[in-house]
């Protein structure tokens, strides 16, 4: 067994500090380089499991969950370790969330009685264009993407939490608060693992008098299920060029906040989706609001913004906030109030960005790899039916006693095949040209009238497949070609600041490590970032972590990074135009602390 989460010693917002060098992780300034890491014992205690899977997500505990059942109606013993960086499990998923529940009929038929949090069946559809003052109602045909009869509204967070307790019953071990910082190799190549994160590190990089070493967990397959932009995956792609053969990957930044509303307002099971005003048809991105039926009048409204935008002035949580203030919106908010906010990065690259899944001794499952369905911006249930093909196919290669792996961690290229074959890719594949399609002159509109045509009448059958014009950081334009944006004040009362937001997050770090925001060049950003594209990354970070300070000499800024209070939607690493930003995981447990987001 592992040993027991320490509970972190604080919470709450967290103030901001500097440090003089702005980054100090081992991953940047290796410690068998650094004279105080002398003689510090840096052995790691190994644990071996038959699987181990980096993640409890809906993908990462749906595979947790079906190896155990296929071990149980086999008869066989395996072990399935599971790790999770939250302190919590559901404590940093964040979604809308809107779930199709094919997947979960799969895993659990008796899903209500076995006390599925799933209380608010969708029972309206409503779509709109906004500009500035009205809202152009659009009839959702039948076969469209935004159809959701049948679907259920979840606070995601809590549908997971359900699912770790599902999983733990069947006997997975499940470990919240350790982070997988490291993947472990063979000597023929395959994956070995994964190592957890050391703790007891200070800011500047020295082993603390608490120093410990994380855990080896050896397996003879590991399940990479990190969700959008893993940061383990990202080091999987490069070792194995798992992306010789796909697009680049692109992304939205999706902003979220819980609200109780006024009873009389109050529509549950109703879900409302709006495009257009505040952003320009360039700009992809759209608004949800879902009324939930969970024995008080909440809505969760949350707002996306394609991480392909151009202006380095745009700033996505200010749009979402002057967005509530659209007079089709702000009624519905008037006399409630805001309990819970959060960010995360979702894929918005679809069919045509997908990776090679597999590779010797691990696989790739969920969100990590972008089985996203972008137009109905779903991807639980595609998540969870790859967590279930991978563990299928993992399974069989367990009990195959004849089985002759050329390494020592089994490759499972069955998964891929079968994933392929199943109804997640045809999916998939019916909606790969959406997205794209909104990169013609028209923007938005020219995608609205290509789903039309192509997705409505041929369902996706065109014979061709539209590309990304390229990786997100690369839109950016210079700060000198672009108008910026003047944002309204927040009102205090319908729209918010920054920091009264990340607050509501419950987002808390160990204050005394070093930054997981990792800068490869600490140059860089006043050199480039601010130079070029004027900082555009005190806008796009969701929980104000990058901060422009002015140096006190009162010639020139400094950047300052206030890691406490990241909320781990990885947007920084996605949109640095530098691509100088390499977030890695924090010790155990830190991060949003999300009650059902
Ligand atoms: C704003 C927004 C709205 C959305 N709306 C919907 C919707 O309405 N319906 C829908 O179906 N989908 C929706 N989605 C998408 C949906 O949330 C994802 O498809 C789904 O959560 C993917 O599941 P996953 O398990 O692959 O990843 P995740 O849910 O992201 O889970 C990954 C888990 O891995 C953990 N982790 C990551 N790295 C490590 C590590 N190194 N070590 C240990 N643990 C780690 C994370 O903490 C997390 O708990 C939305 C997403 C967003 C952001
Ligand atoms: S620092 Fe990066 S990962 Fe953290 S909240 Fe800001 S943008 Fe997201």
């Amino acid at each position: 067994m592992l040993p027991p989460l320490c509970p972190s010693s604080s919470r709450g917002y967290a103030s901001t500090t500097s440090v003089s060098r702005i980054t100090t992780h081992y991953t940047i300034y290796p410690r068998d380089k650094d004279k105080r890491w002398e003689g510090v014992n840096m052995e790691r205690f190994a644990e071996e499991a038959d699987v181990v899977i980096v993640g409890g997500g809906p993908a990462g505990l749906s595979a947790a969950i079906r190896l155990k059942q296929l071990a149980a109606e086999h008869g066989k013993e395996i072990r399935v370790c599971l790790v999770e960086k939250a302190a919590q499990i559901g404590a940093h998923t964040l979604s809308g969330a809107c779930l199709e529940p094919r997947s979960l009929e799969e895993l659990f038929p008796d899903w209500k009685e076995r006390g599925a949090p799933l209380h608010t069946p969708v029972t309206e559809d409503k779509f709109g264009i906004l500009t500035k003052k009205f809202r152009i109602p659009v009839p959702i045909l039948p076969g469209l993407p935004m159809v959701n009869h049948g679907n259920y509204i979840v606070r995601l967070g809590h549908f997971v939490s359900w699912l770790g307790e599902q999983a733990e019953a069947l006997g997975v071990e499940v470990y919240p608060g350790y982070a997988a910082a490291e993947v472990l190799f063979h000597e023929d190549g395959s994956v070995k693992g994964v190592a957890t994160n050391d703790v007891g590190i200070q800011k500047d990089g020295a082993p603390k008098a608490s120093f410990e070493r994380g855990l080896e967990l050896h397996a003879k397959v590991t399940v990479f299920a990190e969700g959008c932009h893993g940061h383990l995956a990202k080091q999987l792609y490069k070792k194995y060029n798992l992306r010789e053969k796909c697009q680049p990957q692109s992304y939205g930044i999706g902003l979220k906040e819980l609200w109780t509303i006024d009873e009389k307002k109050w529509k549950p099971g109703r879900i409302e989706h709006t495009v257009g005003w505040p952003l320009d048809r360039h700009t992809y991105g759209g608004s949800f609001l879902y009324h939930l039926n969970e024995g008080e009048p909440l809505v969760a409204l949350g707002f996306v913004v394609g991480l392909d935008y151009q202006n380095p002035y745009l700033n996505p949580f200010r749009e979402f906030q002057r967005w509530k203030h659209h007079p089709s919106v702000q009624p519905t908010l008037e006399g409630g109030k805001r309990i819970a906010y959060g960010a995360r990065a979702l894929n918005e690259g679809g069919l045509q960005s997908i990776p090679k899944l597999t590779f010797p001794g691990g696989l790739l499952i969920g969100c990590s790899p972008g089985l996203m369905n972008v137009p109905k911006i779903k991807g639980t249930h595609t998540a969870m039916k790859s967590g279930i093909l991978a563990s299928e196919a993992i399974f069989s290669q367990l009990i195959n006693e004849n089985l002759q792996s050329k390494t020592i961690g089994l490759d499972v290229q069955e998964y891929e095949e079968n994933l392929k074959k199943s109804w997640v890719w045809k999916e998939l594949y019916s909606v790969r040209n959406i997205r794209p399609s909104c990169h013609s002159v028209l923007g938005l509109y020219g995608g609205m009238i290509y789903t039309g045509i192509f997705y409505w009448i041929l369902r996706g059958l065109e014979p061709w497949t539209l590309k990304h014009p390229g990786p997100d950081f690369a839109q950016l334009k210079p700060a000198k070609d672009c108008t910026p944006i003047e944002y309204p004040k927040p009102d205090g009362k319908i729209s918010f600041d920054l920091l009264s937001s990340v607050a509501l997050s419950g987002t808390n770090h160990e204050h005394d490590q070093p930054a997981h925001l990792t800068l490869k060049d600490d140059s860089i950003p006043v050199n480039k970032n601010l130079a070029i594209f004027d900082g555009p990354e005190q806008r796009f970070c969701p929980a104000g972590v990058y901060e422009y300070i002015p140096l006190e000499t009162g010639e020139g800024s400094r950047l300052q990074i206030n890691a406490q209070n990241c909320v781990h939607c990885k947007t920084c690493d996605i949109k640095d135009p530098s691509q100088n930003i390499n977030w890695v995981v924090p010790e155990g447990g830190g991060g949003p602390a999300y009650n059902g987001m």
